[in-house]
């Protein structure tokens, strides 16, 4: 059981990091949500907190904006992400230079989805940076930056084999990758595989896990579909019925990620990237479960105690 191998070990919060991602908000009320959430999750000290870069440069000035937000108003150390859909090499460069001036060091290094939609063949833009491998070698070469990049523990659609996916990630790690960070998935067992298989085909940076608190099944199981992510049986059947219960859904959500967080942690993991959908509920309580503690909770428990 998850929470005896838990209690066992009460210091697994200094052990464990955390990294969130955002997406840069469209509407007056979202970018409130967001603050919101920023706010509330501050205090957990994250190692960075990343924000997400559209397909084809579409959120650029939003990304941008939240980036010097995160960096003027608060302590975090923001990680931007940049895709090279649609654009020049000189474009991305000068993306790069503009959040490089504003003070950015991370950056998150993606060939992004093709510009067609998810499904279609990827074209690179004819003078542009072909996928994440040479985007890499271009953020290396401008600066000293941290650079993570993606990686798909089952593997990406548009790859044929895993093989052809791991020639990626070893090229990316070999241009000069900081971690990859996985894309989400609910089966640990394959997450474990492909650490292990990496490691066999030279890849020795960090895997980071990414987790996707489902704060909607529904949307997670079609999202899921379109990145090739597996749910497997139990978990839908874990949200069966409570689509029009959303307190319940919440509970079960939580406890859900804990589970798999407690489980990766017991399997020696120690780094988590977590999806937050910009809401702070489910990944602040799973954070207070593996030990992730705020300034302001520790004083409040403290004084009960
Ligand atoms: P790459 O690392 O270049 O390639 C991924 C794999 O696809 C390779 O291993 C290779 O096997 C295969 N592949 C690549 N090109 C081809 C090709 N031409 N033909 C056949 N196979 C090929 N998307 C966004 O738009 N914005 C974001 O901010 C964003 N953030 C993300 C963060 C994380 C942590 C992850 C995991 C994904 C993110 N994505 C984002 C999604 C990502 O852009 C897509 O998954 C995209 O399809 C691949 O980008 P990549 O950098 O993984 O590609």
């Amino acid at each position: 059981m998850n929470q005896f191998r838990f209690s066992r070990r009460p210091d697994i919060g200094d052990k464990v990091r955390v990294s969130f991602e955002f997406f840069p908000p469209k509407t007056d009320e979202m970018e409130a949500r967001l603050w919101d959430t920023v706010t509330r999750l501050e205090p957990l000290k994250p190692k960075f907190v990343s924000v997400t870069y559209g397909a084809g440069g579409s959120t650029r000035e939003r990304t941008a904006r939240t980036v010097k937000r995160i960096l003027n108003e608060t302590t975090l150390t923001p990680a931007a992400h940049m895709t090279c859909v649609d654009a020049a090499r000189h474009e991305v460069d000068a993306v790069v230079r503009e959040f490089a001036e504003m003070g950015v060091k991370r950056f998150v290094a993606l060939r992004g989805d093709p510009a067609a939609g998810v499904g279609t063949a990827y074209r690179p833009h004819p003078d542009g940076y072909a996928n994440g491998a040479e985007l890499v070698g271009a953020l290396k070469g401008a600066g000293d930056f941290d650079i993570s990049v993606s990686a798909y523990p089952e593997k990406h659609p548009e790859s044929p084999d895993f093989a052809t996916d791991f020639d990626m990630l070893k090229r990316k790690a070999d241009n000069g990758a900081t971690r990859a960070i996985t894309q989400f998935f609910f089966d640990n067992d394959l997450y474990e595989r492909y650490v292990e298989k990496a490691r066999r085909a030279g890849i020795y940076i960090p895997i980071v896990p990414g987790i996707l608190p489902v704060h909607n099944f529904t949307q997670v199981a079609n999202f899921s579909a379109r990145c090739g992510a597996l749910v497997p049986a139990w978990l839908a059947e874990r949200f069966e019925g409570l689509q029009n219960d959303p307190q319940t859904h919440a509970l079960v959500a939580s406890a859900v990620a804990a589970e798999q967080v407690l489980d990766l942690v017991e399997r020696g993991v120690s780094d988590f990237h977590f999806y937050t959908m910009n809401r702070a509920d489910l990944v602040f309580a799973i954070c207070h479960m593996i030990g992730i503690r705020s300034h302001e909770t520790e004083v409040a428990g403290s004084a009960a105690a």
